[in-house]
C-alpha cells in the first residue's frame, strides 16, 4: 500500500498506514470500554425531523432499520443505578410502538458560540435517548435509489463556488485541486467508506439471521478503492488529531464529571445518577491516561497551511458542511439516520476544534458533541480493526484458490 504521508498532510511524514494500524491496535480496548461507559452510550436524537431539503419519506422495509429508544415513561432509573443498565432491564421498544411516550425534555438554552459549528443538533422536544450499544451500526438493508440521491446529495455540497458540480453518474470524481476542497471530499468519501465497512463487517445473511464479515462485499465496496481506504485512514487522523487538541484546550475530565448539559434540572437529577454508575476515574484512566498519550506521540494532521490563502473559505466550508449534517434528516432509515447524525456531528466537532483553533479560548462544547466525537473516533477505529481482519481474510482466500 502507498505510504500514507504522501496522502496527507502531515509535515513530520510520520503519518503511515501501518503507524496508524499499530497506534489503532494499542488503543483499540480502551476505546471500545469508554464508548461502553454510561457517559459515552447514551444518545440524543430527533428521529422524526423533516427533511429540508427534498419530501423525504422516513421508510426502511426492514425490521434492521429500526431503533429501540429508551422509553422514559417505563424507566426505572434508580433500578438502572444499582444494576448497571443491563440491557435485559432497560425494556425495548421500537419507535414503531412508542407513539404513548412522552418524550417533553424540556431543553435549556445552553451558552454555545454557534457561528463557530459545523453542524446542526436535535435540541428539540421530540427528542429521544438511544442507547447506542443496543443499536449497532450494520448492515440494514437500506439502499437503492433512496441512498444513492442522499449520498449525491452529500457529495454536492463539495461544489464550491467556481467548481463544477459532482458528477452523478462518478460520485468519486476526481479529487479537488484546492487543498481544503480535498480534504471535505476526503472526510466525506471516508465517511462513506467507514459506514460501508461496518455494513460489510456485520452483513446480514438472510438464512441464518445472524450477521458476519462478508468479504465480497468488503471488496466490492472499499477494499478494491485505495482511495476509500485512504480516505478512512485520513479520517482517523484528523479525529485523533482533534482529540489530543481537545485534551488541551477543555478540562476534559471536569467537563466529563459535570454529566449533561443539554437537559433541564429534573433531567439533570435522572441522568446524574446514571453517569455515576462508573466513578469518572474510569474516563481519567481510559480516556486521559492511555488513549491521548498514545495519540499524542506524533502529529497526525497539521492542519497550519489550512486556509491560509483565502480566510473566506472558511465559511463556505463550515456552512456547507453544516448542511451535511442538515441532509441527514433525509435518510430514510432510522438506524443509518442515528449512525449518520452521530458522525457528521463528530467530525463537525472534530473540524471546530482543529479550524477555530484561534478562538479556542471561546469555544463551548455541548456533551452530544463530546459523546459524537468519541464514538466517531470508535467507528473509525473499529473501520481500521476490521479492514485489518478483512485483509487476513482475503490473504487466506488466494491461498486457498
Ligand atoms: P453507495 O454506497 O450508495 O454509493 C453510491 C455511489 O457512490 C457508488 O456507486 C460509487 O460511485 C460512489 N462511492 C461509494 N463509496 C464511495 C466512497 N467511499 N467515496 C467516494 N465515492 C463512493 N446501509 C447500511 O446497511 N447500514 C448503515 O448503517 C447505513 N448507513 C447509511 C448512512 C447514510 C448517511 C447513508 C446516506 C446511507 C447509509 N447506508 C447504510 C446505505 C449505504 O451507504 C449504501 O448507500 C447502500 O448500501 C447501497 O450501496 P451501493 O453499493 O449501491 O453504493
Amino acid at each position: 500500500s502507498p505510504e500514507f504521508c504522501s496522502q496527507i498532510i502531515t509535515p513530520s511524514c510520520n503519518t503511515t498506514f501501518s503507524y496508524i494500524d499499530e497506534l489503532n491496535k494499542s488503543i483499540r480496548p480502551f476505546l471500545s470500554d469508554l464508548i461502553k461507559t454510561s457517559y459515552f452510550k447514551y444518545f440524543k436524537v430527533d428521529l422524526d425531523k423533516q427533511c429540508k431539503f427534498w419530501s423525504a419519506q422516513h421508510f426502511c422495509a426492514t425490521e434492521n432499520c429500526a431503533v429501540e429508544i429508551l422509553p422514559p415513561d417505563q424507566f426505572n432509573w434508580s433500578n438502572i443505578h444499582n444494576d448497571s443498565l443491563k440491557p435485559s432491564q432497560l425494556g425495548k421498544i421500537n419507535r414503531a410502538d412508542s407513539t404513548a411516550i412522552d418524550n417533553s425534555i424540556e431543553t435549556e438554552a445552553i451558552d454555545t458560540c454557534e457561528d463557530l459549528d459545523y453542524s446542526h443538533f436535535d435540541e428539540d422536544h421530540a427528542c429521544v435517548y438511544v442507547n447506542l450499544l443496543n443499536n449497532p451500526e450494520r448492515f440494514t438493508g437500506y439502499g437503492g435509489n433512496q441512498s444513492f440521491d442522499v449520498w449525491k446529495a452529500i457529495y454536492s455540497e463539495n461544489c464550491f463556488p467556481n467548481t463544477n458540480p459532482m458528477s452523478m453518474k462518478n460520485l468519486d470524481a476526481e479529487p479537488e485541486q484546492c487543498i481544503e476542497k480535498n480534504v471535505f471530499y476526503r472526510i466525506v468519501s471516508g465517511l462513506h467508506a467507514s459506514i460501508a465497512v461496518h455494513l460489510s463487517n456485520e452483513y446480514l445473511d438472510a438464512e441464518t439471521g445472524e450477521f458476519y464479515p462478508n468479504l465480497k462485499v468488503f471488496m466490492e465496496r472499499v477494499g478494491s478503492f485505495n482511495d476509500r481506504l485512504s480516505n478512512i485512514y485520513f479520517n482517523y487522523a484528523i479525529v485523533s488529531q482533534s482529540i489530543v487538541r481537545l485534551a488541551q484546550i477543555l478540562p476534559l475530565k471536569q467537563f466529563i464529571q459535570s454529566g449533561y448539559d443539554d437537559i433541564s434540572p429534573a433531567q439533570k437529577q435522572i441522568f446524574d445518577q446514571i453517569g455515576n454508575v462508573e466513578s469518572v476515574d474510569v474516563y481519567d484512566d481510559l480516556l486521559l491516561q492511555e488513549i491521548i498519550p498514545s495519540l499524542s506521540q506524533n502529529t497526525l494532521f497539521d492542519t497550519s497551511t489550512l486556509f491560509s490563502e483565502d480566510p473566506l473559505l472558511k465559511n463556505e466550508f463550515r456552512a456547507r458542511f453544516k448542511n451535511i449534517s442538515a441532509i441527514m434528516d433525509c435518510v430514510g432509515c432510522d438506524r443509518c439516520r442515528m449512525w449518520g447524525k452521530i458522525q457528521t456531528i463528530g467530525y463537525g466537532t472534530a473540524l471546530k476544534i482543529l479550524f477555530e483553533d484561534e478562538a479556542a479560548e471561546n469555544l463551548k462544547f455541548r456533551r452530544i458533541e463530546i459523546v459524537a466525537l468519541i464514538n466517531t473516533f470508535d467507528r473509525l477505529s473499529k473501520s481500521i480493526a476490521s479492514i485489518n481482519n478483512f485483509k487476513s481474510m482475503y490473504l487466506k482466500h488466494l491461498e486457498d484458490v
